[in-house]
């Protein structure tokens, strides 16, 4: 995938703050090769590791931005081991430490080779510490930022060689970021106290831009070399799910569709993370809570058995995860959205570490967030400010109809190119779109009217003509542009000034509150836009058909009849067994149920309440009963909506789409249900205009030039219409058929709207 970079290149400037030699013994990358191989036992560096190795080795100060799982600790490791004196690790997480010292002495006969400092340890474990430091067999010195600042340490540190200084989780010195700790920025006054003129190498797994500057502010890198890598997780899936009431059946349905794979689903708080592990154990999944606020052996406990795969799943708050390295997590569910976006890509990025599958599903209502936002008002202003722009971040993006992936990554200040990344909700399940060239240059005449000096609430209530106070103060509301785009809501024009935005149309000048600015692109796009598409608004009419088709077991949607009927069956059975119909199934299961209308035993087992004992017990008639009354009555059940969720319920319409992804003949198709072309052109067309996508090359390439294809899409391409009969004017009636024109038209449709 296309991934480029926009990152200042004025920073890649390399300073020298020391002689190497005297401190780091010089090696070359071939040297650097073979002490891989020796020590880890791997003969490969992955991704860009061996540059900063090299670059860390001959003295510069280093800044890495790696995602989770790219191996970021090695690129400390390898050259503490190789170089003179001791490198002083900090990092702010204890079970971290002792994880990596244990792994380091793995690697070494000498167990003194690695040692932690932190609060954990004894007098007599300090002093042994001490010992092997000042007898220079320590080559890492792992070191919580609270024992650094420590002034008897300090001392101390003056007085042994220090190879280098290694800062991992580096973002926890911005407040930007998503664990900011105040004592991390402290360290770099504790560095420049100790004294010694080493390189320094800050690491941090998540990092917009802002909190890049951030950190190389604080710690005084701004000359550092600086090493990103793409943020990119191609095998993640992003998906963001309204959460309703029914969110609890979701998840259970979720798990229970995926057996046997291992999961996260983080809540925010204690009690809930409880009550939902609690709530699935009953659901009979092997899941265990995992908080802060459990002891410390049962949160071991709990962890082991899911790394040892004695549960399947861990319900967690944030505390869970960190330093937590099981490759095979195959999906990430967050029962609450996370106060930011770098939260929730840090979360979800714990999901597919073997880049298998990782399914990352998040259930968004934006009260929760509300809620967050009303928290922070005990915060000081300043503080406030920061939560309530992370939330709004977070907002954007789970109420954003285009790409997830692009969406993240731009806001790791990444640019990704691809129109469609194949593996996130909106790109897999498209709405429909339209043009929003005239919406864009709207929003940015406003933008440029106020002198960019205002903020995008400000500049929707201007377009929609909402007249708040601070619209009147500025007497906005006597533009001539004020509430000229009544026709659409807030929301709408809020996606179009984000695609503005996607596009560097405009930016959000973060350090100025988020005043919008025009960029010289977006004056270049006044004077020559182009069509830039967006998710259509729904009307209300719409909203609810959606709402109908895309949730189909609304809770209180239950079949009335068929719950009669098995109602009548269960009386029947008890009496024949003489027990009394509770015991059979509860009524629940039976409104269970009626809304997922099970087939099979294997499905009956899905049903809340109903294990594999007592679907085996008494599930069969059952089972007969509702596949019956599902046939007799043409039922479309949940479980055949999952696969083709977005088309409406037409069977024509279902049977077309199938035999279109057997790539069967349109004229085929067409005779087999009685239609003539014409008939099912508009059949296929009004599937497309739901939403679907659909791939018609094989039939294309077949009937359609290739000549004429090109001509066809480059109109649709600039056309101001979407009419057939124009186009057929315009490329000429001689030439073109309607049909081909109509048949290019459904795919442009297809690849683009869709
Ligand atoms: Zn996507």
């Amino acid at each position: 995938m296309a991934v480029r970079r926009v990152r200042n290149q004025s920073l890649h400037r390399v300073c020298l703050r020391f002689n190497p030699k005297t401190i780091m013994q010089k090696y070359t990358e071939k040297d650097i090769k073979k002490m891989l191989k020796k020590i880890f036992g791997f003969s490969q560096f992955k991704g860009n590791q061996l540059e900063i190795i090299k670059s860390l080795m001959d003295g510069n100060d280093c800044f890495v931005i790696m995602p989770t799982g790219g191996g970021k600790s090695m690129c400390y490791q390898l050259p503490a081991l190789m170089s003179e004196g001791t490198a002083i690790i900090i990092s702010p997480l204890i079970a971290l430490m002792k994880n990596q010292v244990d792994a380091i002495r793995n690697y070494s006969t000498e167990s003194g080779v690695a040692h932690f400092l932190n609060a954990s340890l004894s007098k007599s474990e300090i002093n042994t510490v001490r010992e092997d430091l000042l007898n220079g067999k320590t080559k890492l010195l792992y070191v919580a930022p609270e024992s650094l600042t420590k002034e008897e340490n300090v001392d101390f540190f003056k007085a042994i060689n220090i190879s280098f200084y290694a800062i991992d989780e580096a973002h926890c010195i911005s407040e930007w970021g998503h664990d900011f700790r105040p004592e991390y920025r402290r360290i770099r006054n504790i560095i420049d106290s100790i004294g010694a003129k080493v390189p320094v190498i800050a690491l941090t797994a998540t990092a917009t831009p802002k909190v890049q500057n951030d950190i190389q502010k604080n710690l005084g890198m701004d000359k550092a070399k600086v090493f990103i890598s793409s943020f990119n997780r191609p095998n993640l899936y992003y998906e963001i799910r309204e959460k309703t009431k029914n969110i609890d059946k979701e998840i259970v349905k979720f798990i229970k569709d995926n057996p046997g794979k291992s999961g996260i689903i983080y809540c925010l708080s204690r009690k809930k993370v409880e009550d939902f592990a609690n709530f699935l154990q009953v659901n009979k999944i092997r899941a265990l809570p995992y908080h802060a606020g459990l002891d410390s052996k049962t949160r071991v406990e709990n962890q082991d058995a899911f790394l040892m795969e004695k549960c399947d799943v861990i319900v967690a708050t944030i505390a869970f995860g960190m330093g937590i390295d099981k490759p095979d997590v195959r999906f990430v569910i967050h029962y609450d959205m996370p106060k930011s976006l770098e939260g929730y890509y840090q979360e979800t990025g714990r999901a597919g570490r073997d880049e298998g599958e990782g399914k990352c599903i998040a259930f968004y209502d934006y009260k929760d967030l509300y809620k967050l936002e009303k928290f922070s008002t005990k915060k000081a202003v300043a503080e406030q400010e920061i939560v309530k722009q992370l939330l709004a971040e977070t907002s954007a993006y789970a109420e954003s109809t285009s790409c997830r992936r692009k969406h993240l990554l731009h806001y790791f200040g990444e640019k990704y190119e691809e129109d469609n990344c194949h593996n996130c909700d909106n790109c897999c399940h498209p709405k429909p779109k339209m043009n929003a060239s005239e919406q864009i240059q709207l929003a940015i005449e406003v933008i440029q009217t106020v002198k960019q000096q205002f903020k995008e609430d400000h500049i929707v209530d201007i377009l929609t003509g909402n007249k708040t106070t601070s619209i009147t103060k500025f007497k906005h509301n006597k533009l001539k542009q004020f509430g000229e785009g009544e026709e659409y809501d807030a929301k709408f024009w809020s996606n179009v000034i984000r695609l503005a935005i996607f596009d560097e149309l405009v930016v959000k000048d973060v350090e100025n509150y988020g005043l919008l600015k025009v960029t010289e692109k977006g004056e270049r796009y006044m004077r020559n836009p182009y069509s830039i598409m967006i998710t259509k608004p729904v009307t209300e009419e719409q909203d609810e058909e959606v709402d109908e088709e895309m949730i189909p077991n609304k809770g209180e949607a239950i079949d009335n009849i068929l719950f009669s009927l098995l109602k009548d069956l269960r009386k029947t059975i008890a009496t024949r067994e003489n027990i009394p119909p509770f015991v059979i199934f509860q009524d629940t299961s039976l409104e269970d149920m009626c809304t997922q209308y099970p087939t099979s035993i294997e499905e009956m087992t899905h049903i809340s309440g109903v294990g594999t004992g007592k679907a085996q017990k008494y599930g069969h008639e059952f089972v007969e009963l509702i596949k019956k009354y599902v046939e007799e009555n043409e039922i479309e059940r949940p479980q055949d909506f999952v696969v083709k969720s977005v088309v409406n319920k037409s069977a024509l319409k279902v049977y077309i789409i199938q035999n279109i992804d057997r790539r069967i003949n349109f004229e085929d198709i067409a005779i087999a249900k009685g239609l003539d072309m014409d008939e099912l052109l508009t059949e296929i067309e009004s599937i497309v205009a739901s939403g679907a996508k659909i791939n018609i090359d094989y039939y294309i390439n077949e009937y359609i030039e290739p000549y004429h294809q090109e001509e066809i899409l480059d109109y649709f391409h600039n056309a101001e219409s979407d009419s057939v009969d124009e186009a057929l004017e315009e490329l000429g009636e001689g030439e073109y058929t309607m049909e081909e024109i109509r048949i290019m038209k459904i795919k442009f449709m297809s690849d683009l709207g869709n």
